[in-house]
């Protein structure tokens, strides 16, 4: 964050608001991490702040500190409409445009107040007034911490924010394994275990909530794997029949698609999962190295990311996405070496 925004913030925050806090739409720990850790720093200043989701996100990251004030735009569409037209600033997290929001953009473009961006995905759209955006951190949470820092506050992390902050960058690190994990991240994680976060706990937490039907549907998922060996390529399908016969649940295929990248010379990895009731395929797209599924995302899917995570979608069946993202992937043979 250079000084000017810093200060702009500054001034901002120097008068009472009335804050919104919003992530992506299918809030993953990042998200929620960063959204209720700020939440907790600005009421803590005294500032009245909400959370408002787009949409609900998985039961593995519902224990946080502050979860029970979050509101659902889904669920509690109209008072969240009302929290909309009554904020005076509003703060994004963990995506880089408005579309991300979904159902909720159009409320959040026809609001004139200041808005302020922390993120992390590359090729931010600039509807911020202030843009904290630096694709090299590990995570929004990482973020957040520096933005803390740049107010010239930690001392005002508690164990509460230290505990949301720390879930974020575990998630979006796949607990400290990418390769946007540095040192840096790991002196901040550090920073947060003083401050309170109880990491094994935290750990405990999000990765050990398996129900015999998520085990089930991995088990599926596993064997639907198809290698694409000539190109060091690996996808999973999983229909919405698949899906109903495990009793699936929001969250359940969180990390399937990062068992591709555990073969032996795979490098690119890829899940397609049929949601009927949206009437689309969601994809989620990984890679090691240099091969950019950001691209791959935005070039054919409809998606963006990161350049080792991204996501995307397809109004084709779940067959035809299948056999196009193949027929893709020759134009692609001389970066998938
Ligand atoms: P995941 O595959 O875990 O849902 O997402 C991986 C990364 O890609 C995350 O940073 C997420 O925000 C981003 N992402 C997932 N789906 C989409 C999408 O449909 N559009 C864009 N622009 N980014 C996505
Ligand atoms: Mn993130």
């Amino acid at each position: 964050m250079n000084f000017d925004d810093i200060q702009a913030v500054k001034k901002l925050l120097s008068e009472p608001q009335k804050i919104l806090i919003v992530p992506h739409k299918n809030p993953d720990g990042d998200a929620i991490g960063s959204t209720l850790a700020l939440w907790h720093y600005l009421r803590n200043r005294g500032q009245e702040a909400t959370v408002i989701v787009p949409n609900d996100y998985p039961k593995f990251l519902k224990w946080m500190s502050g979860n029970e004030y979050i509101l659902n735009f889904e669920r509690e569409n109209t008072q969240a409409k009302s929290k909309i037209d009554a904020a005076t600033l509003i703060f994004t997290l963990d995506f880089n445009h408005l579309g991300r929001v979904a159902q909720m953009e159009e409320p959040l473009r026809k609001s004139t107040v200041p808005f302020v961006m922390i993120d992390h995905h590359q090729e931010p759209s600039d509807y911020a007034t202030v843009m904290y955006s630096d694709p090299s951190m590990s995570s929004t949470c990482e973020m957040v911490y520096n933005f803390i820092e740049y107010l010239g506050d930690t001392q005002a992390i508690t164990p509460e924010m230290a505990s949301c902050l720390y879930t974020g960058i575990m998630t979006d690190t796949g607990s400290f394994k990418y390769a946007s994990t540095t040192a840096q991240t790991h002196r901040v994680a550090a920073q947060l275990i003083e401050k309170g976060a109880e990491s094994s706990e935290i750990h405990h937490r999000v990765f050990d909530t398996n129900t015999p039907g998520r085990l089930h549907l991995l088990g599926t998922a596993l064997n639907n794997m198809v290698i694409l060996e000539d190109y060091k390529t690996a996808y999973i399908t999983l229909s919405q029949e698949e899906l109903d016969a495990h009793t699936y649940q929001k969250g359940d295929t969180e990390g399937f698609v990062n068992y591709g990248l555990t073969l032996e010379g795979i490098i690119f990895a890829a899940i397609f999962i049929e949601n009927r009731d949206e009437g689309i395929i969601k994809i989620s797209f990984r890679s090691v190295g240099d091969f950019s599924v950001n691209e791959f995302a935005r070039n054919h899917f409809g998606g963006g990311g990161h350049n080792n995570a991204a996501g995307g979608k397809s109004d084709r069946s779940l067959q035809e996405t299948a056999a196009y993202f193949k027929s893709l992937l020759a134009d692609y043979s001389e970066k998938l070496i």
